[in-house]
């Protein structure tokens, strides 16, 4: 095993994890063994919260703390449940739909100990719909674990019993929010519920509830297997443990590569993506999918950490990057996400419902000469209308992050088009067409 890959040690040109007898030659189910024989549940959660192991999903919430709020003990509500949020539809994320396809038994085996840990019963992966050959895998996998006595009653012989089950989204953005989610899974319309309660406390039919990503759950067995120091010690700074970061846009080699937490964006940009296409220069990026804000090539040398990304004005997100380069129109890349977010959102709050939409037209108009200086100020109001705590969920306020971060920082660009009356950026292969 390469120590310093974990989640990917089973990921190469072959499959080498496609069966379980694979999966378990190479190490697997020792971390479930271990937990089983060795460990209490409550044991599991302290030292997934020693591990200083963040959310993988985009918002890097602290994943032991978050399990610790699970009610246990005397009068606590005997169902509870694990839900894995396998939804991935961050735009330019592409990570867990490979952790998934290529290695289903790392998400399995993470899953039982996790839901060992805060005493689920059932467990769930809610998976995007598109991901057909993922939840093919993980349907095959999770036959293959129920034949060798991992899920099910009486789990490796000993009193803890748990059933897993796939569930395909019927799709939307919005379902990956936690709480749509578990709406969507009770057969419900997709909307946003409020929080407080957190799910933990109440959620799947008003059970306690924990909702993990795919890339979270993953990183389980590891650390039950090998101790947090040893996960701690994994990341280069502030944050423990390795990272799937990517790379989309002009680069030479896009992808996706697991690296240690805080490994600097330059390192994942030019070394591991490649650099630049020749003919092309790096204008700004997005350093964590279509919902953080824009950051300029002065970031190059940050560390990608939470903190570190925070400080610099964005968020480190699901910490797969798209880039934004300088032969491309920044107005169209950023009609081109909110389009995208008008689209998926679910219409249950007024900011998100009627504020994107009026945001990707004055875009397309700004994009196609036709827009006046009087409507970045409506932009700006748009941007303040979608500020956290003014709707239900993260999707407006997560889509107002590139376009706050572009007013400021293409305004020279976003006046060129208003001056000119006409796109700067006239070829068309540099357009991102929506
Ligand atoms: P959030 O910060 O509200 O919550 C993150 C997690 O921490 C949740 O599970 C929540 O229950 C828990 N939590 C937060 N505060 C808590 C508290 N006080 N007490 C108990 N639990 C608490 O973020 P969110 O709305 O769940 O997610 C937004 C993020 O999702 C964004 O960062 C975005 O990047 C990301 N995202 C990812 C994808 C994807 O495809 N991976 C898609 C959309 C959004």
């Amino acid at each position: 095993m390469k120590a310093s890959t974990p989640l990917t040690k089973n990921i190469g040109p072959e499959n080498i994890a496609a069966t379980i007898e694979q999966y378990q030659a190479n190490g697997g189910y020792a971390g479930l063994k271990k937990a089983l024989s060795t460990m209490q549940p409550n044991d599991v959660v302290e030292t997934v919260q020693a591990a200083n192991l963040r959310g993988r999903g985009g918002a890097g919430f602290n994943t032991g703390l978050k399990w610790s709020f699970v009610p246990r003990g005397e009068g606590s509500p005997a169902t509870k449940y694990l839900v894995c949020n396998a939804d991935e539809m961050e735009p330019g994320t592409f990570k867990d739909r490979l952790l998934m396809e290529r290695d289903p038994h790392q998400l399995i085996e993470g899953m039982i100990i996790s839901a060992y840990g805060i005493e689920a019963v059932r467990a769930y992966i809610f998976i995007r719909g598109e991901y057909h050959l993922a939840a093919d895998r993980l349907e095959h996998a999770i036959e293959e674990a129920y034949e060798h006595g991992y899920l099910g009653h009486n789990i490796c012989g000993t009193k803890f019993s748990l059933d897993l089950y796939v569930h395909r989204s019927a799709g939307n953005y919005i379902c990956g929010e936690e709480t749509a989610l578990l709406n969507a899974l009770e057969g419900k319309r997709a909307n946003p519920r409020a929080k407080p309660p957190f799910p933990q406390v109440s959620g799947l039919w008003g059970k306690p509830t924990v909702v993990n990503n795919v890339e979270t759950l993953c990183n389980i067995s590891h650390i039950i297997a090998n101790g947090p120091e040893w996960y701690r010690g994994l990341g280069k700074g502030a944050d423990a443990g390795t990272k799937l970061f990517g790379v989309s846009g002009r680069v030479k080699n896009p992808g996706t590569w697991e690296l240690p937490m805080g490994t600097s964006i330059r390192e994942i940009i030019e070394l591991h993506a490649g650099g630049m296409q020749d003919g092309y220069k790096l204008k700004a990026f997005l350093p964590g999918g279509g919902s953080t804000d824009f950051l300029g090539p002065e970031h190059l040398d940050l560390p990608m950490d939470y903190d570190a990304i925070g400080k610099a004005g964005s968020r480190m997100g699901t910490g797969t990057m798209i880039i934004l380069d300088d032969k491309t129109c920044p107005i169209g890349m950023v009609r081109n996400l909110m389009r995208f977010f008008a689209k998926e959102s679910c219409g249950f709050c007024t900011p998100c419902r009627d504020g994107l939409p009026w945001v990707e037209k004055i875009l397309t108009d700004i994009e196609q000469g036709k827009g006046s200086v009087r409507e970045l100020d409506q932009l700006a109001q748009q941007v303040w209308n979608m500020r956290p705590g003014n709707t239900f969920c993260a999707l407006a306020p997560g889509a107002a992050e590139p376009l706050q971060s572009a007013l400021k920082m293409f305004r020279k660009e976003f006046l060129d088009h208003i001056e000119r009356g006409c796109c700067p950026y006239e070829a068309a292969e540099t357009r991102f067409v929506g």
